[in-house]
């Protein structure tokens, strides 16, 4: 039993040995097949990384051929600023020094640039420009430097910090750049000096061909006043009218090449804003008379007249809108509107629009019509002259005074010009002439006989603001039932009337009311003087009508009426041209071009003065000291001594201090003309001459001033002193 007992435990033991070696086998047979699966994915983990080694090694392969690709110098320096990597252009600087290489620190690298004299340390010292280098890479933003090495190269050092602290520093190769600048900075230099060349060119060109073109023009103006027959004169009118037409190509062409060179200049002065926009539709008005175009000026009653900008430079601007309005009208009428928008204290932003009634411009061409050499029509089919520079030359003009210039047209229906300016208030140098007289308090009611709606609304409104009430007709019938009707103070007859004849109407007007003050409104000054010779007009006033001259002429009027005599002719005739001590007025001529001294003569023949000439500057001087006359017409350029240094020479004198002296200028010099103007001159006169100016300057500058009269006052049509430039 106990054998049996012992041989049962040795057979369980058996079985759990069995058992167990059973379970150690399947264990053992898990273990080999986890342990293969591992070889294999060790195997294929040992292959993943023997590929990522590869492509790690070509693409460290690749940065290093790239980096060595760049011309440029590339360096990569650790937190620590050691060297960790560069290509052979950043190395080839330090050809010679071995030690530049992998785990060189930044510092040394600074070091053998400065102390070994690589670098070129402009005057610094070597320790205090490395100390300013490494400076600079301690700075939170790493600007960039140029940096020249005795070699020659020149470097712009670029240098940033990357994120893990690292400093990546690209230095680029300038000096071929350097030198392409140092090269345009000379063919700058050159072109600059080849525009100046220009400019001094066209400038000398344009005063050469002026000064034959004032005779031209001069000439071709005073034979226009003599008789002729319908030919004779067709042909006088187009020399002068072709003439001008040059003289104004040459300023564009002179001005334009100015501008491109960027030698315009401004000189502000004090001016009157209402008579300079009037003074060109003055100038304007015989083109508009030709084809029946009615000129009309709004000037804001409450804008200020006077301003301080360039008068010059602002009348350019406005010959070239309202001319170009009148050239591209054939009906109906130019408006010339000047508004008050914004005001300051000492400052006023005035917008001026040229409206008229002609052929229009098309919306694609609005903008088009402010460049260079732009025109709406193409050479082929050209129906209008011009050079299609005015209106370029006009906006870089309204730019540089820091206003702006605009358009706003419908073809065939007309175009608005515009432009606003932000002018600088002024104070009147000249009040007595420069604001409306107040009108007699015995005008309570005007009867206005007018069919032009906006010209009548205008004079409206000027009357409204005088408190005075109008009455409006636009015929005969109708206006003769109102003087009928109504008690009228004074009768306004536009002369261009549509439906009816103006002169007709002062006859039956005269006949209805007697000694009912009336005024002609005329666009043809010299027609009505036939009708003052016939006596059924004696007070007339010119067209574009400017209303200080309406309410002189106004009083006037009225004053005649009262004594009820017939309207004296105005003191003044031509040839009374007289100072004080009714002696003759002295006037001395300084010209060397011996036709100019002649176009002037002849445009001063029918005034009663006493005329001398010098043909240059020092012989204005010893003329001067000769016969002291009252007021000098001084050219800016003669041989010997210009006119500028014979003004000098004069105001030295004692007796030459306060004698007027009018510079004669071409428009091509204005620059010289401010010059002549500091030298003491009193005012500017641009050639070619025209009789009206040049009458009007005798008059403004001559020490007695009179009003010069034309020769309409001979007729007994009373005209009251106009401020035009046409009185
Ligand atoms: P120009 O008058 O000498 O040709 P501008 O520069 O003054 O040169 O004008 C350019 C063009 O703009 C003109 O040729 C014309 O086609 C157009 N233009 C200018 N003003 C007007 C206008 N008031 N009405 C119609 N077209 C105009």
């Amino acid at each position: 039993m106990e054998l049996t007992a012992a041989n049962d435990r040795l057979k369980a033991h058996a079985f759990s040995l069995s058992d167990q070696i059973i379970e150690q086998r399947a264990e053992l047979q898990d273990m080999r097949t986890i342990a293969e699966q591992l070889e294999g994915v060790n195997t294929q983990a040992s292959q993943e990384l023997q590929i990522a080694h590869s492509v790690a090694n070509l693409a460290d392969m690749r940065l290093r051929e790239a980096v060595e690709t760049i011309t440029d110098g590339f360096a990569v320096f650790d937190s620590d600023q050691k060297l960790v990597l560069a290509n052979q252009a950043y190395f080839s600087v330090f050809d010679g020094f071995p030690e530049v290489t992998q785990g060189i620190g930044y510092n040394r690298i600074l070091e053998i640039c400065a102390y070994e004299g690589l670098v070129d340390l402009q005057g610094t010292a070597p320790g205090e420009w490395v100390q300013r280098m490494l400076d600079r890479w301690h700075k939170p933003q790493i600007t960039p430097l140029e940096m020249h090495f005795v070699n020659g190269i020149s470097v712009r050092l670029m240098d940033r910090r990357v994120p893990n602290g690292d400093y990546v520093s690209l230095v680029r190769n300038i000096t071929r750049s350097l030198k392409y600048q140092a090269q345009l900075i000379e063919a700058q230099t050159q072109a600059e000096a080849a525009a100046q060349a220009k400019s001094a060119f066209l400038a000398n060109m344009s005063h050469e061909i002026r000064t034959p073109m004032n005779g031209v023009v001069g000439m071709a103006d005073l034979l226009t006043e003599t008789k002729l027959d319908s030919e004779q004169r067709i042909y006088a009118e187009t020399i002068r009218n072709s003439g001008q037409a040059l003289v104004t190509i040459i300023n564009d062409i002179l001005d334009f090449s100015k501008m491109d060179a960027g030698k315009m200049d401004l000189y502000p002065e004090n001016f009157d804003l209402e008579k300079t926009i009037h003074e060109v539709l003055t100038l304007l008005a015989p083109a508009a008379r030709g084809k029946s175009i009615e000129l009309i000026l709004d000037y804001d009653i409450f804008l200020p007249r006077h301003f301080k900008a360039d008068p010059g430079r602002v009348r350019q601007v406005l010959t070239n809108l309202i001319g170009n309005a009148v050239k591209f009208t054939e009906t109906g009428y130019v408006l010339v509107r000047a508004v008050g928008v914004n005001k300051s204290d000492d400052a006023q932003l005035v917008h001026i629009t040229v409206e008229d009634t002609g052929i229009g411009i098309a919306p694609e061409y609005s903008d088009h019509v402010f460049s260079e050499f732009q025109q709406v029509e193409d050479a082929t089919n050209r129906r209008f002259e011009g050079t299609g520079l005015g209106l370029a030359i006009s906006k870089r003009i309204i730019e540089l005074m820091g206003g702006t210039i605009w358009l706003e047209s419908e073809p065939g229906i007309g175009s608005c010009f515009g432009c606003s300016l932000n002018l600088q208030i002024a104070v009147s140098v000249d009040a007595n002439h420069s604001f409306p007289p107040p009108l007699p308090p015995r005008l309570q009611q005007v009867l206005l006989i007018s069919d032009h709606l906006i010209s009548r609304s205008i004079l409206e409104r000027h009357f409204q603001s005088a408190r005075v009430r109008t009455l409006t007709a636009t015929q005969s019938i109708p206006a003769l039932r109102l003087l009928g009707q109504q008690t009228v103070d004074l009768v306004l007859i536009d002369q261009d009337l549509s439906s009816d004849d103006a002169a007709q109407i002062a006859r039956l007007i005269e006949k209805e009311a007697p000694g009912c003050p009336s005024i002609m409104m005329c666009s043809a000054m010299a027609e009505h003087s036939n009708l003052a010779a016939t006596g059924v007009i004696r007070h007339a006033l010119p067209k574009p009508l400017l209303w200080r001259d309406v309410a002189l002429s106004i009083c006037a009027a009225l004053a005649d009426s009262q004594t009820d005599t017939p309207a004296p002719a105005l003191p003044e005739q031509p040839d009374n041209f007289r100072h004080g001590d009714h002696t003759r007025l002295k006037v001395l001529y300084a010209e060397d071009n011996a036709t100019n001294r002649l176009v002037f003569s002849k445009m001063v023949q029918g005034l009663d003065l006493e005329l001398h000439f010098a043909v240059n500057g020092r012989e204005a001087v010893e003329k001067f000291v000769e016969i002291v006359p009252d007021i000098i017409f001084m050219d800016v350029s003669m041989p010997e001594m210009d006119g500028r240094e014979a003004t000098q020479h004069i105001r030295a004198f004692t007796n030459g201090k306060t004698v007027p002296i009018i510079a004669l200028t071409a428009h091509a010099l204005q620059e010289e003309t401010a010059k002549m103007l500091s030298a003491g001159m009193n005012a500017t006169l641009a050639k070619p001459l025209r009789k009206a100016e040049l009458i009007d300057a005798l008059s403004r500058h001559s020490p007695a001033p009179r009003a010069l009269q034309t020769d309409r006052t001979n007729t007994g049509l009373s005209c009251s002193e106009s401020t035009g430039s046409n009185s």
